[in-house]
């Protein structure tokens, strides 16, 4: 057990040094690391952050460019000043960084700056639903943000399934709904990788079966995009991808922007998916005259900040290098996979070594006896650890993981109709940076060893409405650590 900053933080490797590991250099180029943060019994501990597939703490590289961005920042595209001009730049260099940074095509590809994955995925299912009930092959796997918005614009939905063995995507059956309905999928819709087990399909070869039948695919690569090379090929070849999305705010840039790439012709038919400020060449009283894309796709004043932290993190992420860190990730999760599996009663989804798929630095796990949501409380309280845990905006693939069936989730639903999230089946889940380390690893899992041993220290409250566990004498961390 921990007892104070310093002690933590060199056990877990925190400070650059011998600590830290020398693959990968790049503990200092993050911003707050070994921040002390106040756990239960007055004490304080370095924060250990293992929860980097919900957001990523920022690079020291964008917060500084951005600093010294807002020395410029001003209005994108209709200013005529200084100012305007400068962040008019920056916003369309940024645009061409990040569509590089997936190997887009500038002649062929469009790049679209959103909000987020989730908005990039609202936005391509907006641009589909102008078709008759078009036919989208997603897979169990997918975050609700790459099943929900085909589902809400009148897609035909359907969802390949995963193993039982591993959890991993099944592939015979997706080739096999492929064929069934060869020539009428319109699009394959899956992850890059999956934000529970961190299953990473073989992205390149789906789209080969999906073209093979007459298909397009759209990867979801908000779990991809920071943690492992990613390229989508040239326009036309057979395992090219048509469409990717990814969120800046999980590559290490904060401000809120995102992106959505995909062939410029296919937005550049008919109307806008959203129209308004800067998606026009002329309006008048009767017509409207839409610009090209990517304006027209960019209604209202576009996100310059967000735009270009983004970018600058594509740049310092491809400087170190994405095989890197993909290699780091990987060595960091198999040590830390195989300490977890050591513990009894743990059980870590998936298979030890993937065979036809790779994985990102994600952990999914279960303790027996113990409510995920007490395990991640006592993990958070006593020993300063930050990741998360219930069902990962994942439900489909969750459920289909803990067994959970029909009759079960119908009584789940109405709790939860009742606002009672208690007792709600879940993992817990450990994500990784390229700043972890091994000694962080090695803390993590002697963290859950101790608490299923000894159980938690502090005694914990159950919150029904969030199905979250609070100590009993209350949560130290908002009021103290809110800079508002
Ligand atoms: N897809 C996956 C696989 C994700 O993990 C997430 C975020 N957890 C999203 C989509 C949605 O990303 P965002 O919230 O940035 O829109």
């Amino acid at each position: 057990m921990i007892h104070d900053a310093t002690s933590s933080a060199a056990r877990a490797g925190l400070a650059a040094g011998p600590g830290a590991d020398p693959r990968l250099d790049a503990r200092d180029r993050i911003v707050g690391l070994d921040r002390a943060v106040p756990v239960s019994g007055g004490r304080r501990v370095a924060y250990v952050n293992f929860d980097n597939a919900a957001t990523t703490p920022a690079l020291k590289d964008v917060a500084d460019c951005i600093t010294e961005f807002l020395g410029w920042y001003g209005s994108v595209h209709r200013g005529t000043g200084a100012r305007s001009h400068v962040s008019t730049r920056c916003y369309e260099r940024s645009r061409e960084i990040v569509a590089a940074f997936v190997g887009a095509d500038p002649d062929r590809h469009t790049a679209i700056f959103t909000r987020n994955t989730t908005d990039s995925i609202n936005k391509l299912a907006g641009l589909l639903s102008r078709e008759e009930r078009p036919r989208v092959l997603c897979t169990i796997l997918e975050h609700h943000s790459n099943l929900l918005p085909w589902r809400q614009n009148a897609c035909r939905v359907e969802c390949v399934d995963c193993r039982a063995s591993d959890a991993a995507l099944d592939l015979d059956q997706l080739e096999e709904r492929l064929r069934a309905h060869s020539g009428a999928v319109r699009l394959v819709a899956v992850t890059g990788a999956s934000n529970v087990t961190g299953f990473a399909p073989p992205i390149h070869r789906i789209a080969r079966l999906a073209h093979e039948h007459g298909a397009e695919i759209f990867v979801d690569a908000a779990q991809l995009a920071a943690h492992h090379p990613l390229d989508m090929g040239r326009p036309g070849e057979p395992e090219s991808l048509d469409y990717v999305a990814f969120s800046a705010h999980k590559m290490y840039a904060p401000f809120g922007a995102g992106i959505l790439v995909g062939p410029k012709a296919a937005f550049e038919r008919g109307e806008p998916t959203q129209s308004g400020g800067g998606t026009v060449r002329l309006v008048s009283e009767e017509r409207v005259i839409w610009a090209d894309t990517p304006e027209r796709e960019e209604a209202g004043t576009p996100n310059v900040v967000g735009a270009v932290a983004m970018a600058k993190a594509a740049q310092v992420l491809g400087e170190i290098g994405l095989e890197r860190i993909a290699a780091h990730e990987a060595a960091l999760r198999a040590h830390l996979a195989e300490s977890l599996r050591g513990i009894p009663r743990v059980r870590v989804f998936g298979a030890e070594t993937p065979e036809d798929h790779s994985q990102v630095g994600i952990i999914g796990f279960t303790a027996e006896r113990m409510d995920h949501s007490l395990l991640a409380a006592a993990l958070g309280h006593e020993w300063g650890i930050g990741l998360r845990h219930g069902c990962f905006c994942a439900h489909p693939y969750v459920m289909r993981l803990l067994g959970v069936g029909a009759a079960e989730i119908e009584k789940l639903a109405r709790k939860a109709d009742l606002n009672d999230h208690s007792g709600f089946p879940g993992l817990l889940r450990i994500s990784l940076g390229l700043y972890n380390t091994r000694r962080e690893a090695d803390y993590v899992a002697e963290a859950v060893r101790d608490i299923l041993e000894r159980g938690p220290r502090e005694r914990y409250i159950l919150d029904r409405p969030t199905g979250e566990y609070v100590p009993e004498t209350g949560c130290v961390w908002p009021e103290e650590c809110c800079p508002l």
